[in-house]
């Protein structure tokens, strides 16, 4: 495996990649790894926020169960810079059309004012979720435990088959007399 490529700085002036990937979790580096593969010059800007950055393990990935959301990044980048991926820590502001009629494509503004040039825009940004005003609810959130009613779907699904069991009974009770009968 080789080591992350992070972009020198400043950037090369005038460089038109052929996709920019705007956000650097699963999704971007899923993104960049294909267009690696596709031999595509490829920049992902990530602000290193990944949605799941409050949770200590991920289920339901599959050949990562358990294993820490920040490993699957690091693992991601690994294997999409083997394929000559770049990447670059930043916020996105803005795209816009090129104004360059010598050079067609889009601009990706930076927060820094920094302007890049590319052929196609991937938007992998994930989602931000805005927690309700629940007490407790903010410093819990990602985190595996005891559910109550304030607690999200998410660490249901993160606390595993046999806590998931007892937060949300989904199969029939034998004691109720119900059964399943096949055919
Ligand atoms: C608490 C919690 C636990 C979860 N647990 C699981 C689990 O166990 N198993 C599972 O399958 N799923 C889980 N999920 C869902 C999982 O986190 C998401 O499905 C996954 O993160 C989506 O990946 P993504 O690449 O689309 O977006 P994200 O992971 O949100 O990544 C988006 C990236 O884009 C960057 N970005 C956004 N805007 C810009 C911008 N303008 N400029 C530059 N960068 C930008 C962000 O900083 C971030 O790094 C969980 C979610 C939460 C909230």
């Amino acid at each position: 495996m080789t080591t992350t490529q992070i972009i020198e700085e400043p950037l090369p002036e005038l460089q038109l990649w052929d996709a920019i990937v705007i956000g650097g979790s699963a999704a971007g580096l899923s993104a960049a790894l294909t267009l690696g593969r596709a031999h595509r010059s490829v920049l992902v800007i990530d602000q290193q926020r990944p949605r799941n950055r409050f949770a200590d393990h991920m289920h339901g990935v599959l050949g990562l169960e358990g294993v820490a959301p920040a490993e699957l990044v690091r693992r991601g980048r690994e294997e999409a810079a083997l394929y000559g991926a770049k990447f670059l820590f930043a916020e996105v502001t803005d795209v816009a059309d090129s104004t360059d009629e010598e050079q067609p494509g889009l601009r990706i503004m930076l927060e820094d004012g920094r302007t890049i040039l590319t052929r196609a825009v991937i938007a992998a940004g994930g989602l931000t979720d805005h927690l309700p005003a629940v007490p407790g609810l903010a410093e819990r959130w990602g985190k595996q435990r005891r559910r109550r009613r304030a607690d999200s779907g998410h660490a249901a699904a993160a606390a595993g088959p046999r806590r998931r069991r007892r937060i949300l009974p989904c199969s029939p009770s034998p004691r109720r007399g119900n059964q399943h009968h096949s055919g």
